[in-house]
This record gives C-alpha cells, structure tokens and sequence, in this order.
C-alpha cells in the first residue's frame, strides 16, 4: 500500500498531492508500464526485446528541482539489466525544465508550485492501494 500528502498553498490556496510508494497492482511492470512517459515506455520495451532483466525497482517518490526549490512526485524507476547496465529516466521540473533529484525534505518545507512563496501546509495524509 501507498501513502500520500496534499498540500495547499495559504497565500494562492493551490492544492497538490504527492505519492509514495508502491499500490497493489504494481508487482509486474507490464501493469504500471503506461504511468510512465511515452519516452520511458519506448525505452523499456526496447530493453526489453534485447536483454534480460535482473532486477526492476519502482516507486512513487518525492523528487526536488534545486532551481525553483518545489516539490515533485514522479514513479521512480531503476532497471538493472545485462550485468552491471542500469537505466534510470531522468525527471525534469514542469515549471523550469531542469532535471529533478530525489530528496527527503519534507513537502511543507518547498516553495508553492503556482506562486513560488513558502507558504504550504499539509492538509491531508493519505493510504492509497
Ligand atoms: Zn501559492
Ligand atoms: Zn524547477
């Protein structure tokens, strides 16, 4: 089982929500494939019809763009494969475009992705399948 938060701005009152984890339909990729980006997708079955997979790791996580200091929950995902091959997307910032890198900071703690002040609450804690 997952788990979540929402945040809402005070200043602007934009809400978001951000996953972690696993749901219970996530014990094969070919289940969860279509989460990913078309470019992920196309990558993965590429892999796929080439090589032997050894180990696959996926999960929601919380990302941080470094640039406009906001938060961001995208499907992780880490495919090691033909020994010591590793393919891991890159993620990149809706609002900047620059790459993403994951982070334990807590969501309360980044600026708003709508108005960029630091004014975010968490309103909401959520268990999710
Ligand atoms: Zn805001
Ligand atoms: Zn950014």
């Amino acid at each position: 089982m997952g788990t979540g938060v929402s945040t809402k701005c005070r200043k602007c009152q934009n809400q978001e929500t951000y996953l972690f984890g696993v749901g219970m339909i996530y014990w094969d990729l070919s289940n969860i494939i279509s989460f990913f980006t078309p470019g992920v997708q196309k990558k993965v079955l590429e892999l796929e019809e080439i090589y032997r997979f050894e180990e696959v790791d996926y999960s929601h996580d919380l990302f941080e763009c470094i640039h406009c200091d906001t938060a961001h929950s995208r499907l992780s995902l880490e495919i090691k494969y033909s020994g010591n091959l590793v393919y891991k997307p890159q993620y990149k910032c809706y609002e900047c475009k620059r790459k993403l890198k994951p982070t334990n900071r807590d969501v309360g703690s980044f600026k708003c992705r709508k108005c960029f002040s630091y004014d975010l609450e968490e309103t909401n804690y959520i268990n999710w399948d």
